[in-house]
């Protein structure tokens, strides 16, 4: 729904708007960044100024639902004296940091691979992708070993300080486990180093091949608890 807004005028440098208020039309239906509802916003100051060339208009707003205070920051564009309209919301803000949650068996398995996957993705979330990646080539490195030590505690330390791609092949022995811990690894390592190997694959198909490996050592412990049954 449209409305228009009384903003404050913060656009110093112009000779056609004399008014200290401009009004401001814009949709108002946007989405709280931090409960997710639409429609719920209530406007409690407007100002429009410059930023880098461009009009900007920045409204804070309660939202309704949450009670919460957050600012959406608009392009406006230029009406006629004292009216502007807005064309694309830039931003909203804060961004609310939803983690991804992983089932039990993973986050006793390794609490370090569910922290780091984390951090990867908050960094994905905030456009940070060339950080996103890097974690997430080590969130595996941490999953993998996690799972190898494991299954060889008495080699802990010799896991610990070997290449992550010894360790796959040295140590294991599912084989979907295995080819999707090296796919990962190798995809992995073109999001950290200077040249990239495999230039048609992308932290989208990293993230694919993780999820599925968390998939895969999920079953393999359920059906490892199964073999503990004997027959009565
Ligand atoms: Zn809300």
């Amino acid at each position: 729904m449209n409305i228009t807004i009384d903003a404050e005028n913060k656009l110093n440098d112009r000779g056609f708007s004399t008014s200290k208020i401009i009004q401001f039309t814009y949709d108002s239906d946007e989405c709280c960044p931090l409960c997710k509802k639409y429609g719920e916003a209530e406007h409690l100051y407007a100002m429009l100024y410059t930023y880098k060339y461009n009009d900007v208009c920045v409204i804070i707003n309660r939202c309704r639902v949450c009670n919460q205070i957050y600012i959406n920051t608009y392009d406006a564009q230029y009406v006629s004296s004292n009216r502007y309209k807005n064309y694309r919301l830039i931003s909203s803000e804060p961004k609310k940091n939803e983690n991804i949650d992983f089932e039990k068996v993973i986050t006793d398995l390794s609490p370090d691979f569910v922290e780091i996957y984390n951090q990867s993705h908050t960094a994905e979330e905030m456009k940070l992708n060339h950080i996103a990646g890097m974690g997430y080539r080590k969130a595996v490195e941490f999953l993998v070993k996690d799972f190898a030590i494991s299954e060889k505690p008495e080699d802990s330390d010799k896991i610990k300080a070997m290449l992550l791609s010894n360790c796959i092949n040295n140590y294991v022995d599912d084989a979907r486990i295995k080819n999707l811990a090296l796919k990962s690894a190798w995809i992995g390592n073109d999001e950290s180093h200077y040249t990239k190997k495999h230039s048609d694959r992308d932290i989208t198909d990293l993230k694919n091949f993780i999820q599925a490996m968390v998939y895969f050592i999920g079953m393999y412990f359920i059906e490892k608890d199964a073999e503990t049954i004997s027959p009565a």
